[in-house]
């Protein structure tokens, strides 16, 4: 079956590498190069956990894990950095509690520590006396860009075709196949055709009007004060997550300088045919002030920083779905901030969806 992909990010490469390591003819459109840095899958990490509110993500993780292992082992190189996740909140607060009860619920273990022991174990973290973490050792960092390419890479071995800087600007549904019109006004014929646009979707599909929101994201990574270089290793510092300020961080990842802290809160709407405003003071102020808070030997000198995309949905839910009344033609949206973990999940199930259907 001749299948087409439209875009190469984390859902996309997924599925390209599966529909052609199926034998399908699968053909994969990137309005970019492949890596590049104007979507939603750049950079050196992502979190993954287990530990979430619902446990249904919880399940869907260890899905996931298991083929992010094989491709790992695929790629002969180290794509998930394995150092556990902590989230810290007051000893009260209602999210940390959630998140306890389904992870007992799922038979997850996990310790409770206090400030002192939060100390003695990570002692990057301060935490205040009526403080607590939360630590699940099942957590780590994808190394994303990596990631990415690792599907490329077999995908192409096993026979799909690339198309970089080709973007797809129609997609015209005929009775027998499906054509698409790229940019450069070359017209392609497909059987069936997978949307992996990201934060594009709602242009490539604006008749449906889809509840996609896109939003301005921004990181940064900042300097680690001379002589504590060692507390922020991966062996160990866990990835880390304030519970209710959602604040969260990375170690030392070994490529950039510095250690990587966000905030998980919807940016300023954005317009992903634009370039994002750069990080200015506003963007770095509450992180700072997190720094403050939470990292007593990071410094707030700024090494870098940057912007990414959120294409949210409403309840930080994925959509994979076909288009009303055609099965021939399926889109996957799997951002809202979190979907990176899944991804490879989210490419293979519409991989299947897309052949199964029609
Ligand atoms: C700041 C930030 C932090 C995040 N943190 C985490 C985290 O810690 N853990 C986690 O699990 N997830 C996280 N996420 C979410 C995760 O990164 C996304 O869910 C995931 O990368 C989305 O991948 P995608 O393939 O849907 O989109 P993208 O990677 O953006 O891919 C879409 C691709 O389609 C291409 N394209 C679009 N339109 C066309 C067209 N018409 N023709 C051809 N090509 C086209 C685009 O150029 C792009 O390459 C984070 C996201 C951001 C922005």
């Amino acid at each position: 079956m001749r299948i087409a992909i439209i875009g190469l990010g984390a859902v996309g490469s997924a599925a390209l590498r599966f529909l052609a390591k199926q034998g399908h003819k699968a053909v994969g459109y990137e309005q970019f190069t492949r890596g590049h840095t104007r979507g939603s899958s750049h950079g050196e990490s992502r979190i993954y956990r287990l530990t979430y509110a619902d446990p249904h993500y919880t399940r869907l993780m260890r899905r996931a894990f298991e083929l992010w292992q094989e491709l790992q082992a695929e790629a002969g190189e180290q794509l998930i950095v394995p150092c556990g996740v902590l989230w810290l909140g007051e000893e009260s607060d209602p999210e940390l509690n959630v998140i306890a009860h389904a992870l007992r619920s799922e038979q997850v273990a996990f310790d409770w520590l206090d400030a002192s022991e939060t100390a003695a174990r990570f002692p990057a973290f301060r935490l205040e006396k009526r403080e607590r973490a939360l630590f699940q050792s099942e957590g780590g960092v994808w190394r994303v860009t990596h990631c990415v390419l690792a599907h490329l890479r077999p995908a192409e071995a096993y026979g799909a075709v690339i198309c970089e800087n080709t973007r797809i600007v129609r997609i015209e549904r005929l009775p027998n196949h499906i054509v698409l019109e790229t940019e450069q006004g070359a017209l392609e014929r497909f059987d069936r055709v997978l949307i992996t646009a990201g934060a594009w979707i709602p242009k490539l599909l604006p008749e449906l009007n889809l509840p996609l929101t896109v939003t301005r994201q921004t990181y940064a990574y900042f300097a680690v004060q001379q002589g504590a270089e060692s507390h922020f290793e991966p062996a160990c510092m866990p990835v880390w997550i304030e519970a209710t300020r959602h604040f969260y961080g990375f170690p030392l990842d070994g490529r950039q300088a510095g250690v990587k802290i966000a905030l998980h809160q919807l940016g300023e709407a954005h317009d992903p045919d634009l370039p994002a405003r750069p990080v200015d003071e506003n963007d770095l102020a509450p992180l700072r002030a997190c720094i403050h808070r939470r990292l007593p030997e990071v410094s707030e000198t700024v090494l870098h920083a940057g912007t990414c995309l959120y294409t949210n949905a409403p309840d930080e839910k994925f959509l994979i779905q076909h288009l009303p009344g055609d099965s021939r033609v399926w889109f996957v949206s799997a951002c809202s901030g979190h979907g990176f973990k899944f991804s490879i999940l989210n490419g293979y199930e519409a991989g299947r969806q897309v052949v199964r259907e029609g």
